[in-house]
């Protein structure tokens, strides 16, 4: 197989660009969806998965660039797994973060008065795609298991990160230094699968 030396990361958030750009190995030279001036597509997808294949497969085909691309969020048990595929969705029309942590609390207060005294079971995926133009190459998902914090703790990371605490540690993940997030997070499970491939 012959190695992928340039990489469009199919992203418009900061935060995960950054991420994903650090996980990659340095020959490869990658490129933003702001230097081709690219909108995101709709994500009408009903799984992560076919969520990263959308964007994957519609940032290749205006690029003509081999396209990575991940879809990720936030599952809350007791939720019945929500917010899910709608976790960025949760924040509204600018991404607003506080906006998405106070409507899971919320609806955890709706689903059970006493929420702050149990272990509130969660995990964050994410689902990774590669696609050159319409054709997948490979599709890997990964996860981190953990549990939701009774208040938001730390500045570090971006979105949920003030409210988890991944299972066994203490700090949420905004409490962590990133690069100790980034060792063991969802993304970094996806990546190591995924890396074979690149
Ligand atoms: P996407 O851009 O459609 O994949 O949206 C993913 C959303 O899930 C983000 O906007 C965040 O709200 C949330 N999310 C995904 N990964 C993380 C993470 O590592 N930390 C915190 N929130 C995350």
């Amino acid at each position: 197989m012959t190695k992928i030396l340039k990489l469009l990361i199919g992203t418009n958030n900061k935060g995960k660009f950054k991420e994903i750009r650090d996980l990659l190995p340095k020959y490869i030279k990658t490129y933003s969806t702001a230097d081709y001036n690219l909108k995101s597509p709709r994500e009408d997808g009903l799984t992560f998965e076919e969520n990263s294949l959308i964007k994957s497969k519609y940032f290749s085909k205006k690029s003509k660039l081999i396209c990575l691309a991940d879809d990720s969020g936030l599952e809350i048990d007791i939720l019945n797994k929500d917010p899910g595929i709608y976790s960025a969705r949760w924040g509204g029309k600018n991404g607003d973060f506080k906006k998405a942590i106070k409507r899971v609390y919320k609806e955890l207060s709706k689903k059970d008065k006493n929420w702050q005294k149990k272990k509130i079971k969660a995990r964050f995926v994410c689902a990774l795609s590669i696609c050159f133009l319409d054709k997948k190459i490979i599709s890997v998902l990964g996860k981190i298991e953990g549990f939701i914090s009774n208040e938001p703790r730390g500045k570090n990371g971006f979105g949920y990160d003030p409210i988890f605490i991944p299972k066994n540690k203490k700090k949420t993940f905004g409490e962590m230094p990133l690069l100790q997030k980034y060792k063991i997070d969802h993304r970094s499970v996806a990546f190591k699968k995924i890396k074979k491939f690149l």
